[in-house]
Order: C-alpha cells, then structure tokens, then sequence
C-alpha cells in the first residue's frame, strides 16, 4: 500500500507526535493518534488546527485534508473492488 504522510494542507507543517488539541471537555490529545477522536468524551473533531505555536500556519482544514496520499489509495481500493465484482459476475 502507498504510505500515507500527514502533513498541513496550507503549509506542510508535520505533526511530530506531541500532543497539541485540546477538545471542549478539557481533554489534551495527538489528534492523528486517534483519527480525530478525543480520548476522554469520543466527541470526533471534522476539522483539524494547524499548530502556530509548533511551526505552523492559522489554517483550520478538515482532519481528512491532512492525509496525504489518501485519494490515491482511495482511488486504488476502488479498482480492487470493481476488479473483484468483475470476477464475480
Ligand atoms: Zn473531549
Ligand atoms: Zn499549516
């Protein structure tokens, strides 16, 4: 499978792991630990902050945006589903 990078949209920052988010209840995380899920309430954040303070930018894209090479294996499982319904039929 292709490897899948995370990084801004906006400006390519990378998060290093740490835990920058802090959701409503309180709760700080490394939200690409989680898939954008707080650990604490399970409440699953749409959009993602960019970390200014780490070296980002402002930007508050949707968490997927953040997923870099993830149309192409999107795109690439499609395939391998039709490829298999093909056989089927
Ligand atoms: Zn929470
Ligand atoms: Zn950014």
């Amino acid at each position: 499978m292709d490897e899948i990078r995370i990084r801004c949209p906006k400006c390519s920052w990378e998060p290093d792991g740490k835990p920058y988010w802090q959701c409503t209840c309180g709760h700080v995380w490394n939200t690409f630990a989680t898939g954008a899920r707080c650990p604490a309430c399970h409440k699953v954040w749409e959009y993602t902050a960019c970390i200014v303070t780490a070296g980002g930018c402002h930007a508050r894209p949707p968490h997927l945006d953040w997923y870099e090479g993830l149309d192409g294996i999107v795109e690439k499982l499609k395939e391998e589903i039709l490829a298999t319904r093909e056989v089927e039929v």
